[in-house]
């Protein structure tokens, strides 16, 4: 039995593919504390972990990154800096065997330098493969169209992420990312959540990525339960979410709600904490509003999921073989949206499309014509093959007991 510190951002998308494979290092008999936030504190305990707080999760809820990749880097360079002296002291205390750190998790990254441990990262999200990718490419995807309003809240976060990088390194000897080796955060052995055929580039990867599948099997603790779905009955589910981040559009459920009033099919609409519901008025009978659902039980019973394209969301539905409308929001969600149509399961949204009579068109055409769903099913058995958290939790175990072989060697 050996002792894990995780280390994860507190967001639903990065927390929920982690409970299954810490769920089931936990029954294997490794001892883990979980940094997060109190709202994960439940789900962190029903998995079988410790967890251990990193303060108020008000500080925590990502802003509108304005600038793009940078900003989210230069957010998180400032959390690390607040978090890092104390993060030291107490996993240091720990002293742990080896730490999981999501893939986006930078603290991970620098404190798994200074504790000099050995580390697995664990991606919810598509990560670039830094032996191929350059600073270059990055930068060129992530700006070459982007308005000027982004490059230029861009140019200000990158200042201000080389400045906090350059305080952190000095003062704590770590070597800060580039911004390829942010999001990629490769480390001795990489998780990946989802299949190899799903991901961008996929066949590049080598033997130190491990290509799971998405996470799914565990009950979580912060949603309703499944009785809190009714049955669709005969007619098919559209299931409709813009995820737990930026969801706060009521414009877009109102396009929704007119587009499928009365359509020949049932209507869930998941619409976050933001928007207020009553504001809806009264809802045409076949569409029903929540703030929160069950996703995974009612993407057991839909036929499409319109969605953000939040990595998580996709691979739920697509593990379902559900196909799907993608509108993406933010950052990685245009990636998410793009590999779902290369796969052919589904069709991606731009704002011209936020009208009733095309949001209707498209779900019918999605609906109708059988090869969406068809692919979704492709890339459905690609993830059934890939083993989950049984397999995830193999090769971390493999991974550390090489590691106690290499530290034991070492000492002989
Ligand atoms: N989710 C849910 N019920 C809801 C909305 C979202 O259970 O009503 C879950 C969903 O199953 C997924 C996560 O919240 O696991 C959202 O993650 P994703 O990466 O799709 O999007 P994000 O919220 O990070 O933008």
């Amino acid at each position: 039995m050996a002792r894990v510190v995780v280390l994860n951002l507190p967001e639903y998308g990065h927390m929920n593919a982690t409970y299954p494979v810490v769920a089931e290092l936990a029954r294997r008999g490794e001892e883990i504390i979980y940094y997060s936030t109190e709202p994960f504190r439940a789900n962190i305990a029903a998995a079988g972990a410790k967890f251990a707080g990193y303060g108020d999760a008000e500080l925590f809820i990502p802003p509108a990154h304005t600038g793009g990749l940078h900003s989210v880097m230069a957010w998180e360079m400032g959390l690390a800096e607040h978090l890092l002296p104390r993060l030291v002291e107490e996993v240091r205390n720990a002293r742990p065997d080896y730490l999981l750190i999501d893939s986006m998790c930078v603290w991970g990254n620098l404190l798994r330098q200074v504790l000099q441990l050995p580390a697995v990262c664990m991606a919810s999200v598509f990560v670039p493969n830094d032996r191929f990718v350059t600073v270059e490419d990055m930068v060129r995807i992530a700006y070459s169209q982007a308005p000027k309003p982004v490059l230029l809240a861009g140019i200000d976060a990158m200042n201000s992420y080389i400045e906090t990088s350059r305080r952190i390194d000095h003062r704590f000897g770590t070597l800060s990312p580039n911004v390829v080796e942010f999001f990629s955060n490769r480390q001795q052995l990489n998780l990946l959540f989802t299949s190899r055929e799903f991901h961008p580039e996929g066949n590049s990867f080598g033997p130190e990525y491990k290509f799971a599948g998405p996470m799914l099997d565990f009950q979580r603790q912060d949603i309703p339960t499944e009785d809190a779905i009714p049955s669709s009955g005969d007619v098919p589910l559209v299931y409709v979410s813009l995820g737990t981040i930026f969801n706060n559009q009521p414009e877009f459920f109102r396009a929704c709600i007119k587009a499928y009033a009365d359509a020949p099919y049932r209507v869930w609409i998941a619409a976050g904490r933001k928007v207020d519901l009553a504001a809806f008025g009264q809802l045409p009978s076949n569409i029903a509003m929540r703030e929160y659902v069950p996703q995974l039980a009612v993407l057991k019973q839909a036929a499409l999921f319109i969605t953000h394209g939040g990595m998580n969301s996709v691979s739920e539905a697509l593990a379902h073989g559900v196909p799907l409308l993608v509108f993406p929001q933010h950052g990685d969600q245009h990636l998410v949206a793009a590999q779902v149509v290369r796969a052919g399961a589904g069709i991606r949204l731009t704002p011209p499309d936020i009208t009733p009579q095309r949001l209707r068109d498209l779900a019918e055409t999605v609906l109708r014509e059988q090869h969406f769903a068809d692919a979704a099913k492709a890339v459905q058995e690609s993830f059934a093959q890939c083993g989950g958290a049984g397999a995830a939790a193999d090769a971390v175990l493999e991974f550390a007991a090489s590691t106690v072989e290499t530290k034991a060697g070492s000492r002989a």
